[in-house]
């Protein structure tokens, strides 16, 4: 059996560092992630640089990329101006995303949740009118800080939302890593039955340390797509308890164990970690990387 995951690592992962990554060292891992397997890679989010100086860069990312035949580079988007840059970045996959809580998408993008939906249907018309697929997100699909428990009622409704834009697929976050495995499961089964044929993908983050938890229990709901980080790099190290994605290389072994190929050379990408680790001078949230330093990853 297969898994997809879609490495995050370049855009979630690095957009909250105060530490500035050089577009060219960002080019370098791209290609480096690519080789070691990855087949979805999200390379920039298209957000205001003041907001997030990280991904200043955007355009020059996309533009320095040689693209692989086969891979699918995305780029984050949360409204029409994004849109409209990523239309000219050239890229041929965007990720629209808009929040699942009301007061998170007022605060994060100054929309109240009925507006963000309309503008999440302008935003999928643009882009698929200029060729480019569109993954539709949900952001805080499981909790939100302010908010607490988000009601899956209005999770499926919004799932029926973004289904009618006719998005090509659909994915769902956990942004604050809140959601719990028995919660989680049940809600992308009902999820992954709505989108028949349109693939699901999930975005998990460890912040609560269920994020492993949660990526068995959506496997077992049918989600064949997740978004990980190499070394589960993200979060912000000044924050307290913030993490980033699920780490790549371990999810990738804690799949192989369990029968599920991911097509990823393991050992290339925690040894990527370990040298972002360097890089940044403190220990990534990934477990992995540190324990196969110069050894054999062993299956058990
Ligand atoms: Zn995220």
């Amino acid at each position: 059996m297969k898994v997809i995951l879609e490495e995050q690592g370049l855009r979630d992962g690095l957009q909250t560092l105060a530490q500035i990554i050089p577009t060219k060292k960002k080019l370098e891992y791209i290609d480096r992630l690519v080789d070691a397997g990855i087949k979805r890679i999200q390379i920039a989010s298209f957000v205001h640089p003041k907001l997030v100086p990280q991904m200043a860069d955007a355009e020059d990312v996309c533009n320095g990329i040689t693209k692989k035949e086969g891979v699918i580079y995305s780029g984050l988007v949360l409204n029409l101006k994004g849109v409209e840059r990523g239309i000219t970045s050239g890229l041929d996959h965007l990720a629209c995303s808009i929040s699942a809580s009301d007061t998170h998408s007022q605060k994060n993008a100054r929309l109240t949740l009925n507006e963000a939906k309309n503008a999440f249907k302008e935003m999928v018309k643009l882009s698929q009118e200029n060729g480019i697929t569109v993954r539709g997100g949900i952001q805080c699909a499981f909790g939100c800080r302010y908010e607490g428990r988000i009601d899956p009622k209005h999770v499926l409704d919004m799932v029926d939302h973004h289904l009618d834009t006719g998005i090509d697929e659909l994915a769902l976050a956990d942004s604050t890593g809140m959601a719990n495995p028995k919660q989680l499961g049940d809600l992308m089964h009902k999820v992954v039955d709505k989108a028949g044929n349109i693939p699901v993908a999930l975005h998990l983050h460890n912040t609560e340390n269920k994020g492993y938890a949660n990526f068995y229990a959506a496997l077992m709901a049918g989600v064949q797509i997740f978004d990980t980080a190499f070394g589960g790099l993200g979060g912000c190290p000044f924050i307290k308890s913030a993490t980033g994605n699920i780490a790549t290389e371990d999810t990738a072994h804690f799949a192989r164990q369990i029968g599920y190929e991911t097509g990823l050379d393991i050992e290339k990408i925690a040894a990527m970690s370990r040298e972002m680790e360097v890089i940044l001078g403190h220990k990534l949230p990934g477990q992995l990387y540190q324990l196969v330093n110069k050894e054999e990853i062993k299956m058990i």
